[in-house]
């Protein structure tokens, strides 16, 4: 393949136990492949040992770089961090977990030689929880009636992205980062495949109910305003119903006669549009807090310490 420089990203959060074999795993499987390739792992503020791993790994091996924040920013913004430090002309998102199988990287490489700009590693859902697979497969049939861009389900962050593609995903700058969204709106020729899912060997999955409804929620509303839409539509039919029924109401009176209603009608209707009114307001009040955390243009993470230059956002030309 020549000169061709392939870069793996590597997000870890506190990953002590897996990250000495992972890397073991990732140089060999890599090794077989005729590239030449770096490995850049990202430390999302760990406290455990894992910044110490790296740095043993990259005074071992040249090909390691490694970027550690000043604490803990989540992986969206381990993956950004990532992103710029990579040096390559292609680039391999990967988790530390050994939830994404190196050996994938090859057939990745023959996609994008290909022609493919983004490379999608897609798990079947396999090992997962019944009631999680459930939900995120009603997740996505939703949210796609709703999104601008296409979220698939099983597609996550194994992927292989062309030079172009990351330099385009760079160019969001966006504070609120939703990858999944992210990935899909940059677009470019993409080739999708799919693999068997693994689960999680060590250590243990961070993700909780909680942070998944919020991520759930963040897709929808990170990438498009038609929940505003929809809440204006919904305010539209609950006036023109309000006016119905005072029509009817109106009539009644001038015909029967005043009649002495149940509170059970007042009480029931004030409560939900009171309700209603409550949703509206959050649903306002997320895009404003949304644009809140744009409008600081705060950096989406600190670096303590790295072994790389300045982060690159665009490749040295030739
Ligand atoms: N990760 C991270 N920062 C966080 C949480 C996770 O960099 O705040 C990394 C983690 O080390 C792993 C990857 O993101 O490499 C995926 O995390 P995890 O396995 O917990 O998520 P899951 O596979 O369950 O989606
Ligand atoms: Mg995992």
């Amino acid at each position: 393949m020549g000169a061709v420089l392939i870069s793996i990203v590597v997000p870890c959060f506190e990953e002590e136990e897996i990250i000495p074999r992972f890397h073991e795993h990732v140089t060999a499987e890599l090794g077989r492949l005729a590239v030449d390739f770096e490995l850049v792992y990202v430390d999302d503020g760990s406290r455990d040992r894992t910044l110490e791993l790296l740095q043993e790994r990259a005074a071992a091996d040249p090909r390691v770089r490694y970027v550690s924040f000043s604490r803990n920013f989540g992986k969206e913004a381990a993956m950004l961090a990532g992103l710029r430090h990579a040096a390559g002309d292609a680039v391999v998102l990967m988790d530390a977990d050994l939830q994404h199988p190196p050996r994938l990287v090859g057939r990745m490489l023959d996609l994008h030689a290909d022609g493919h700009d983004q490379v999608v590693a897609r798990r079947t859902r396999e090992g997962d929880r019944v009631t999680r697979t459930l939900l995120a497969r009603g997740y996505y049939r939703v949210i796609n009636r709703l999104v601008d861009v296409e979220l698939v389900d099983g597609v996550g962050d194994f992927r292989l992205l062309s030079r172009r593609a990351v330099d385009a995903v760079l160019e969001l700058t966006e504070y609120n980062r939703f990858s999944k969204g992210i990935f899909a709106w940059v677009g470019f020729p993409t080739a999708t495949f799919e693999y068997q899912n693994e689960t999680r060997e060590q250590g243990r999955s961070k993700w909780t109910f909680r942070k998944l409804l919020n991520y759930g929620l963040d897709g929808l509303l990170s990438f498009n305003d038609k929940p505003l839409r929809a809440a204006l539509y919904l305010g539209f039919l609950l006036v023109s119903t309000a006016f119905l029924y005072a029509a009817w109401i109106v009539g009644d009176a001038l015909l029967n006669g005043v009649d002495t209603p149940g509170y059970v009608t007042l009480l029931v209707a004030v409560t939900a549009l009171a309700g209603v009114q409550m949703v509206m307001v959050g649903l306002i009040g997320e895009y404003v807090g949304r644009i809140y955390y744009e409008v600081k243009r705060r950096p989406h993470f600190l670096v303590k310490a790295s072994n790389t230059g300045t982060p690159s956002t665009r490749p040295s030309p030739g």
